[in-house]
């Protein structure tokens, strides 16, 4: 029989490798970004009284109304919004994508960027376009009008901060991308903890502009909760790609009971923000490394040689960071943790630099 594995899977779905997670066992684990601190016993005894009475033989609310009312609240979403909620932001993406997904249908972004943006396009079928980043990391904006106009993306992703390289665009850049763009522009603000910043007060602004957010990076990564705000008109269509009871009832109920202590989660978020200054100055400090000032939960340097070998000898230390040798030669991207994770990292990076 002729290879029906070759026959039925799509080619571009053939030519995809699967999304790699390393294992991290044993490991001062600081390559995905996520928040290291638990939270405090008397909030994790709330929690689990919370989590008591969830009615696990029941499905869903499959609105989630509950949930929603108080992200309207805690976030301060514009009266004029709609909210859609994801299994993650990775759900959100794919809801967008597959809505959009006629044949030749483009997705832009500027590249390097978050890599689920091109692999969800090419699974939805979909052609990526990246559009590189200027040398500082900033847009290069006329190259992305340039490249607006020829391919007519029906979806733009910024991501602000910017992932793997953690710098915000500036606002002039970024609105002259929702102006000109001829379709929709996703501004993904995962790193919003970190940065302060939002699009989320210009939704009345632009009508092509959707805000996406997530709760993995605030500390809530097992959870997988990716929020989507934007104009009724566009949230319904998407709507009806939603699977049905996509946000299951213990993540209804955690993520509820989190944003009703949004104070402890902010503290966190400052702890890990007065720590990335200081990784920042450590690193700064070591001779023959590009540090990149950050506004997300991670830093971007690069090393004087190849980053494949630092990479391994911090390994070899216990320590997992993320090595960006495909997309950005000679870097590697540290995720903020613990001041005692911190501190064993740099310890593990000085004699690897040497070695
Ligand atoms: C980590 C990250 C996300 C998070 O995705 P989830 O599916 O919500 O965990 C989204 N966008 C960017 C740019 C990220 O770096």
């Amino acid at each position: 029989m002729p290879d029906p594995i070759g026959r039925l899977i799509r080619p571009e779905i053939r030519a995809l490798k699967a999304y790699h997670v390393p294992a991290a066992t044993g490991l001062v684990k600081l390559d995905a970004m996520e928040n290291p601190y638990a939270w405090p016993a008397p909030m994790k005894a709330a929690w689990l009284e919370a989590l008591r009475d969830a009615p696990l033989n029941r499905y869903p609310d499959p609105e989630a109304r509950e949930l929603k009312a108080r992200l309207r609240q805690a976030l301060a979403v514009p009266a004029g919004a709609e909210v859609l909620l994801g299994n993650g932001s990775d759900e959100l993406i794919q809801m967008i994508l597959l809505a959009v997904a006629r044949p030749q249908a483009v997705v832009l972004a500027p590249t390097p960027t978050f890599v689920m943006y091109e692999m969800i396009a090419t699974i939805a079928g979909l052609r990526f376009v990246g559009v590189p980043l200027a040398p500082d990391f900033t847009l290069d904006v006329p190259a992305l009008l340039r490249a607006m106009a020829e391919h007519q993306p029906a979806v733009v992703f910024l991501a602000y901060p910017n992932n793997p390289t953690g710098n915000l665009f500036s606002d002039s850049a970024m609105e002259t991308i929702l102006r000109e763009a001829p379709g929709l522009v996703v501004v993904d603000e995962a790193y919003h903890a970190f940065a302060g910043k939002s699009f989320l007060d210009r939704l009345d602004r632009f009508d092509n502009l959707l805000v996406m957010r997530t709760m993995s990076k605030q500390g809530l990564a097992g959870l997988r909760l990716g929020m989507l705000f934007g104009r009724p008109e566009w949230l319904s269509e998407f709507d009806k790609l939603r699977l049905p009871y996509n946000i299951n009832v213990l993540t209804q109920v955690s993520a509820a009971f989190a944003l009703d202590h949004l104070e402890e989660l902010d503290r966190q978020a400052t702890v890990i923000r007065t720590e990335r200054q200081r990784v920042f100055s450590a690193l700064s400090a070591m001779p023959g490394l590009k540090v990149w000032p950050s506004d997300a939960n991670f830093i971007l340097f690069r090393l004087p040689g190849a980053a494949t070998p630092v990479h391994e000898q911090l390994l070899g230390a216990r320590v997992l960071v993320k090595n960006l040798d495909g997309t950005l030669p000679g870097c590697l991207r540290v995720t903020i943790g613990t001041p005692e994770e911190n501190d064993i990292f740099l310890g593990a990076l000085k004699p690897a630099l040497t070695a």
